[in-house]
This record gives C-alpha cells, sequence and structure tokens, in this order.
C-alpha cells in the first residue's frame, strides 16, 4: 500500500505521530473510524439545549460584556438565551462580535449559574443565510496526535483523500457483496468518516462488522467440514466404563452420569469430535474425563490428559492411577522434570502403542513424543493453553477427538461462536456433603481479627492457602505465545512475588509461634514446590503462603480456609478458581479477600462485592463477561475472534450467528468460496 506521505499535510512528522498510533499505511488510516460522531445536522432552540449535550443552534448576539481577561456574550432565539464564555485573546475576540448580529453556535453547553457555553465554536452569519450543518466525526486520538494537530478535521480530510485518491482492492469478493448486500469498500469508509445524517450509521456500521466476520465465518465452516472428515469413530466401550466406575470410591453425580454419556454419543459419532467440559472448580471434571477415554482405551487406542503445571498434571497422575490400575490400564507421567532414561522409555512405548494413557504438561507437545494412535486428547484448563499448542497435539496421532475442560464456563451459544461446532457439556451439580464457602472482604482494621480467627481453626486441622498476586505478567500474551508455540511460562516465576510471599510468611510467623507455615511460589525447584504440598497435605503445615501456582486444580480436602491479598488484582473468574480450592472436605469453608490500604475504584469494590455474594460458576462467567467484554473471554484470542475490532462478540451475538449461516450455506452449496482476509490486514 502507498505511502501516508503523499497526502496533503502529511509530513514526515505527521507520519511518524501517525506511525505510533498505528496507522502506517493509506489502509491503516481508511479504517481509523470516528469512535463516534456530533449531530450538527439538526438545530436545537436554546431553551431545548441540555448541560453536557453537544448541539448546535443559531442566536443573536443581545449583550457583550467584558470583565478583565474575560468575556460574556449572552446571545437568544426565540425561545431563551445563553451565554458564551471566553477567557483568552479577549481583546481581539471583542471586536469580532456585534450586538444584532446573527451567529451558528456549536458546543456542550454547561452550568454555572447559569446556562453557559465555554469556548464554543462559532461563526457569523451573513444577512438571509442560514447555517448548514454536518456530522461531525470524533475519531480516537493519541496525544501526540492532538498536539501535532492531526485532530478530527484533519484526520477527515486525509482519509477522504486517501479514499478518493488511490484505489484499493476491495478483499470482499464481488460473490459475497452481491450476496450480503454491500456497499463497495470504498465508498461505506466514505459514509463512515463523512456520514450524510446520523440515522444512516448504524447500517454502516453493520456492514463493517460483516465484512469483519464473513472470513472468520468462513473459515470456522471450513474448520467444521474439515472435522467432518477426519477422525474416527471410537464406540462405546461400556465394559472398561462399568470397571472404571466400579473403582471409584463414590457414585457420580446426575451431571456426571449425564456427561459422560454426551461424550461419549460424540465420539462414538464419525467425525472428529471437539467438546468443552465446563464446571466449577471441585466438580469432578477430570472422572469425567477419564471415562471418555476410556472409550478409546477400551478400543485399542491412546488418551493423553494435558495440565497447564507440573503439580497439576502430578495431582491429576495421582488421582488417576489407582482407579486406572484397577481397571488395568497402565498410565504414565511425563514432564519436564522426567529423567531422559524414563522419557525415552515412555516415549517409546507410546510409539509402540503400549502405553494406552498419559498425563503431563506442556512436555507432550516436544517433537519425540508420538503417538501410535491418539484418539483423546484432554486438555485441562483449556485458557491456559494456546490454539497451536492445540494443534500440535491433533496432529500427534492423526485427528484425535479433543476434550477441553474449563472451570469458567462459557455460555453455550457464545462458545459455538467462539469455536465452531464445540459441543459443551456442563456440570451444574456438586458431588454431595459440600458446603458453600463463606467469603467475606475483610479490610485492614480487620486483619488481626482474621488472624485470630485462622490460627485458631488451622490448630484444629482445618488448613490455610494464603494467596499473594503475582506482581506484574508473567504468562505471555497470547499475541507471543501465538508467535512461538513453544512459549509456556507457568505462573510466578519472578523474584517480587517471591518477597511478597516471604513477607506474608514472616508475617504469619510472627503473629503466632504455634502453627507451621510453607511457602510455594514458581521460583522454587520442583522438588521443593513438590516437597511443600505435600507437607501441606499431609497436614504437617497448618499455613501455606503462595503465588497463583496453586490457581489450577490443586486438592487438598482438608484445607478449608483461604485468604486472597489484593484481590482487586485478579479477575472474578481467577478469584472463582483461587476459592474453588477451598469447600472440597466437609468443614465449613472460609474465603477471606484481604483488601489492599488503598482506595479502590467503587466498580472493583462492587465487583469483589458480588463475587462474594454468590459461589455460582455460571452467575460469576457473567460477571466476568459484564466486566470485561466477550473480547476479552477465555479462547477469544485463539479462534481468531479476540482480534474483531468492530464486531462485540455479545452485543452482536446474533449478527455472527447470521455470518455462520452464511457461510454455512455456501458450503452447503458447494460453492467454492472465495477466500477473503479481514479488511485490516494489508
Ligand atoms: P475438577 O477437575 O472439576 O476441579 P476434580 O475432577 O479434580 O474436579 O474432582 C475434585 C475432587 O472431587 C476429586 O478428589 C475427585 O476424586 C472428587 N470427586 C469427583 N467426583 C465425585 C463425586 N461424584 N462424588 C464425590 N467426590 C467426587
Ligand atoms: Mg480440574
Amino acid at each position: 500500500m502507498s505511502d501516508l506521505s503523499r497526502l496533503t499535510g502529511v509530513g514526515p512528522k505527521r507520519v511518524k505521530i501517525l506511525g505510533e498510533a498505528g496507522i502506517s499505511t493509506l489502509r491503516d488510516l481508511v479504517y481509523h473510524l470516528p469512535r463516534r460522531y456530533l449531530d450538527r445536522t439538526r438545530f436545537t432552540p436554546i431553551a431545548e439545549l441540555k448541560v453536557g449535550e453537544d448541539a448546535i443552534f443559531v442566536a443573536t448576539v443581545a449583550s457583550i460584556h467584558v470583565v478583565q481577561t474575560r468575556m460574556m456574550v449572552e446571545v437568544s432565539d426565540a425561545t431563551g438565551s445563553v451565554e458564551l464564555v471566553f477567557f483568552n485573546g479577549v481583546q481581539f475576540m471583542r471586536g469580532r462580535f456585534k450586538e444584532g448580529m446573527r451567529l451558528s453556535v456549536a458546543g456542550v453547553p454547561s452550568h454555572f449559574r447559569e446556562l453557559q457555553m465555554v469556548h464554543p465554536e462559532w461563526e457569523a452569519l451573513a444577512e438571509g443565510k442560514e447555517p448548514v450543518g454536518e456530522v461531525l466525526p470524533r475519531y480516537p486520538l493519541t496525544m501526540a496526535m492532538s498536539e501535532a494537530h492531526v485532530a478530527h478535521k484533519f484526520l477527515q480530510q486525509i482519509s477522504l483523500e486517501a479514499l478518493g485518491g488511490f484505489s484499493f482492492t476491495d478483499p470482499v469478493a464481488d460473490i459475497h457483496r452481491g450476496a450480503l448486500e454491500l456497499l463497495p469498500e470504498a465508498e461505506l469508509l466514505r459514509g463512515l468518516h463523512k456520514p450524510a445524517a446520523v440515522a444512516g450509521i448504524p447500517a454502516l456500521r453493520r456492514q463493517l462488522k460483516v465484512r469483519e466476520l464473513l472470513p472468520l465465518s468462513l473459515k470456522l465452516e471450513a474448520v467444521k467440514r474439515e472435522r467432518r472428515r477426519v477422525g474416527k469413530a471410537w464406540p462405546q466401550a461400556l465394559a472398561l466404563r462399568e470397571t472404571l466406575r466400579g473403582a471409584l470410591p463414590f457414585t457420580l453425580t446426575a451431571g456426571q452420569s449425564e456427561a459422560v454419556a454426551g461424550i461419549s454419543a460424540c465420539q462414538a459419532a464419525t467425525g472428529q469430535f471437539c467438546g468443552l467440559l465446563m464446571g466449577d472448580v471441585g466438580s469432578g471434571k477430570t472422572v469425567v474425563a477419564m471415562l471418555a477415554a476410556a472409550n478409546v482405551i477400551g478400543n485399542g487406542g491412546q488418551a493423553a490428559l494435558m495440565a497447564p503445571t507440573e503439580i497439576l498434571a502430578a495431582q491429576h497422575f495421582a488421582t488417576l492411577t489407582p482407579f486406572l490400575a484397577k481397571a488395568g490400564i497402565r498410565a504414565a507421567l511425563l514432564t519436564g522434570d522426567t529423567s531422559k532414561a524414563e522419557r525415552d522409555a515412555l516415549t517409546a512405548d507410546l510409539r509402540a502403542g503400549t502405553l494406552p494413557f498419559v498425563v503431563g504438561t506442556h512436555a507432550l507437545y516436544s517433537g519425540d513424543v508420538v503417538f501410535k494412535q491418539l484418539g483423546l486428547a484432554i486438555v485441562d484448563e483449556q485458557h491456559r493453553f494456546g490454539v497451536q499448542q492445540r494443534e500440535a497435539l491433533a496432529k500427534k496421532g492423526g485427528h484425535p477427538d479433543i476434550l477441553y475442560m474449563s472451570a469458567t464456563p462459557i455460555p453455550r451459544t457464545l462458545a459455538q461462536t467462539v469455536f465452531g461446532d464445540l459441543e459443551t457439556f456442563a456440570l451444574r451439580d456438586k458431588p454431595a456433603g459440600r458446603l458453600p464457602v463463606k467469603t467475606r472482604l475483610v479490610g485492614g482494621e480487620k486483619r488481626t481479627d482474621m488472624l485470630g480467627f485462622l490460627v485458631k481453626e488451622a490448630l484444629g486441622g482445618n488448613q490455610v492457602f494464603w494467596v499473594v498476586p503475582q506482581i506484574g505478567p508473567s504468562v505471555p500474551s497470547a499475541a507471543k505465545a501465538e508467535a512461538d508455540p513453544d512459549i509456556f511460562v507457568p505462573a510466578g516465576r519472578r523474584e517480587e512475588d517471591i518477597a511478597t510471599v516471604d513477607k506474608v510468611r514472616k508475617e504469619l510467623e510472627a503473629f503466632s509461634k504455634e502453627w507451621k507455615v510453607g511457602v510455594v511460589h514458581g521460583k522454587l525447584p520442583a522438588e521443593k514446590k513438590e516437597a511443600a504440598l505435600s507437607a501441606f497435605r499431609r497436614g504437617e503445615l497448618q499455613a501455606l503462603v503462595a503465588t497463583t501456582v496453586i490457581e489450577v486444580g490443586v486438592d487438598v480436602p482438608q484445607a478449608n480456609l483461604m485468604v486472597i491479598e489484593s484481590p482487586d488484582r485478579f479477575g472474578v473468574a481467577q478469584l472463582h478458581q483461587l476459592r474453588g480450592r477451598t469447600g472440597r472436605g466437609t468443614a465449613q469453608a472460609w474465603c477471606f479477600l484481604s483488601l489492599p490500604g488503598k482506595e479502590m475504584p467503587p466498580e472493583t469494590y462492587e465487583r469483589l462485592a458480588a463475587f462474594s455474594e454468590t459461589t455460582d460458576g455460571f452467575a460469576i462467567a457473567e460477571l466476568d463477561l459484564k466486566a470485561r467484554g466477550a473480547g476479552s473471554l477465555e479462547g477469544t484470542e485463539q479462534s481468531g475472534y479476540g482480534g474483531l475490532r468492530f464486531t462485540d462478540l455479545l452485543e452482536d451475538f446474533a449478527l455472527t450467528q447470521e455470518m455462520r449461516k452464511y457461510a454455512e450455506g455456501l458450503a452447503d452449496l458447494g460453492t467454492g468460496a472465495p477466500s477473503s482476509s479481514p479488511p485490516t490486514s494489508s
């Protein structure tokens, strides 16, 4: 695409400023669209002006007063009057107003004793001349842009120049434009930079979204068709499932049984199955996954379970092995800590197909891990894994079925948008006999009380998880993870985190000599981590101070107390995951959100208060969606939907569905759907 310096008024300095704002090409420029508009087409009678609402009106100058450096111009129309106030250059301005003069005035009225407008835009109207209104675009601006006078008018002007003077190739093929009744790209963009009337803007915006959704919808449909084509049908291994079920020390909840039945039916159908199993922490997803694995193993295939951390992998392995062993199924654990010799032996067995079940971390993605026939890949806490890693895994053994497990529910409809034909299963019931966790917000003045309560409880056998936030991001951004599928940074690898962990440990030890306090953070070597966790699990430590390495899945049923320091630093979904560590035993569980000393924004306080009042994961997912918007929904980044600039997955849900239908219809017709790239790529 040709460069910006060809535009009138754009020299090297402005090229640089635009570049810093992410505008480097003409295409970037024409897609830098107004965020809102000021309607200056409709003239408002003065009596109807409202404080804070931009308006334009026609009026006559009634009087002019200058007080030191301030000038007040009283203007009126048939309905009323308003005062225009100017502070600077009064001497010069003074001569420009005359009593009886007609003006068009635009701006935002404010209130100071009476209605006034400070530094409005204005224009003298010649005798008999009526003002022409227009819709003014308001673009997102950076500080540098506005300082260099690259403001609204200028952006509009150069955008129109770019659209008029250079020819763009419309990324949307004619056949789609015709079918979807879309304006040519340049015409659409011209309309958005300079709308004739505000009433037309929503329809234009909709077209922008359609253009953005089209390539994604076509891609999703292609993926869906491909899934139907590849993959193997795994008939239900009822006998093996029965044996495994019999090996469990509990009976399945109704939700678990239903999920097993539903997932098994999907596995038995032809094509590659892709499912999402949602349920609160502790709702028993792992057992469901194990029973799904049995369908594959019972038919001679292999299954793999990936966990996001070594602690979790080890824990899943420890939980599942006894059950699997009773059913005669061999299982192995493969993580970064597995010795070379052991790893070689394991990978040889996986390749030969003699090892039917493997539990592991991202180590399972490495090249030397090859399966004879991987039939099911179970991905625990799906948001911790990038799509590339999943795909790498999927390639390891033909086209295995994939089952994601997540404690962050996604509304079914949205899940389909985001992941294509993802089947969702929800565990809404909890294993019997569990009391809901009681959650309290604790301010600094109550800290001593809280500590006293916790020491007493802890000495009575109820253990405490003490969570401190990580400082700074330690998980790579999705973009970085996409670029390099090998990037995977387990949580909590920063020096500051250790400092915080140690500070709290010292505080706890100083508070009471009676309890034993341990620490776990990402910088600890795996043996020490495991040692601390084991000691905690065995009840030798009463309190465990930890960064969010414990966030996902750590299962210590007798730890029913939790303190979360600086809960404002966590999203509600993450708080919910953390809190889910407790409430697994039979004693009353408590979760204390230890508020930071500083003032919190009211939204944050409300969010924490709302969180403290519910333990329903599905309600919390909604809170989370509200707070963050669907764009940041787990999984959206990986799906490609995360890059949507103009579409909001929640608000524009109906449109996303329409586009999916459109793509489906095309595929049904067998039309070689012309490929189309997103409008913003140049
Ligand atoms: P999730 O993965 O959903 O967080 P897990 O699968 O790790 O939960 O299960 C949490 C704990 O509950 C485990 O100790 C598991 O053995 C136990 N559990 C699972 N299902 C049941 C059930 N139906 N009844 C009682 N305990 C169960
Ligand atoms: Mg789990």
